[in-house]
């Protein structure tokens, strides 16, 4: 479902090209007053020296470090580049702030990141690297991916909760959850046209929220930011209760209330209760077959 394959360049980028576009950002923030939260997104991983050459990933550690602005910092990576070395580096390098490392869990089951996302690594790893970077004062941000394909709505929701539970479970600071979108030239794109993938439903956004907000630990943050909400290829309902309900989930993020979803209602909700109970996985698997 990602195009990250797509977006990248085969070519890797020299180390000073990065630094510039760094440099380029945060003179455009110039103006800004702070206090600044700064992402690093790399549409891969920021701590993979293939990707991000060590020298060049320590002198944008050290702009940051001197910008007073700066009270946030989260950086993405895989599991496997948390380690004992980058997370001491970072440490040293921005002591004092608030630091979280984003990685795509995705789904706390082996099996379905395996067989519905192929990522490449076991929820295992993930833990090892909450861990390590725990024990650096540094958190980690998990990324839950709400319906993969190949799942029914429900077993969507049920996975997201068991994942943000399973995280928070782990030692996870943040849990970011991001609803699929159908993006151009992806297999779940091909699904999609041939009515065989439906991005998930804001209902069941709204009860994955709902449900693993009342089970984690209030010290959790749960925030979703959904990319083409309300829109045919991203997380969506009838249309006429599409904005009412993403602006009642950006409150959510930002006070972490589900009061905000109460008064929320829709006629569409009896057809995503519908689809809830009767979805069957085996007519999913037949009409893939055909
Ligand atoms: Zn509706």
């Amino acid at each position: 479902m990602c195009s990250y394959l797509l977006d990248g360049s085969h070519e890797a980028v020299p180390g000073d090209k990065i630094l510039q576009q760094f440099r380029h950002a945060i003179e455009r923030a110039s103006s800004e007053k702070g206090p600044l939260s700064i992402k690093v997104y790399t549409s891969g991983s920021f701590l993979d020296e293939d990707e991000v050459p060590t020298d060049t990933r320590n002198q944008i550690l050290d702009l940051i470090s001197e910008d007073e602005r700066v009270s946030e910092v989260v950086l993405e990576s895989r599991p496997q580049y948390v380690t004992e070395d980058s997370m001491g580096i970072i440490y040293d390098l921005l002591d004092g702030r608030h630091v979280e490392i984003g990685v795509g869990l995705e789904s706390s089951s082996d099996a379905i990141r395996t067989l519905c996302i192929n990522k490449g690594f076991e929820t295992e790893d993930f833990a090892e690297a909450v861990t390590t970077a725990k024990a650096h004062k540094i958190g980690i941000r998990a990324y839950v991916l709400l319906k993969p394909p190949f799942l029914t709505e429900r077993d969507a929701l049920l996975d997201s909760v068991r994942t943000i539970e399973d995280a928070a479970k782990m030692g996870v600071t943040t849990i970011s959850v991001n609803p699929v979108n159908v993006q151009k030239h992806t297999l779940v794109e091909r699904l999609w046209t041939r009515g065989l993938y439906r991005p998930p439903w804001l209902w069941t956004l709204v009860e994955v929220l709902s449900q693993a907000r009342a089970q984690v630990d209030s010290s959790v943050n749960i925030v979703c930011d959904p990319v083409a909400a309300g829109k045919k290829r991203g997380v969506h309902n009838c249309r006429r209760c599409d904005e009412s309900i993403t602006m009642a989930v950006r409150n959510f993020s930002l006070n972490q209330k589900t009061g905000v979803f109460d008064a929320l209602d829709c006629d569409c909700r009896h057809l995503w209760s519908h689809t809830l109970e009767h979805e069957d996985f085996a007519l999913l698997v037949h009409s893939i077959k055909r």
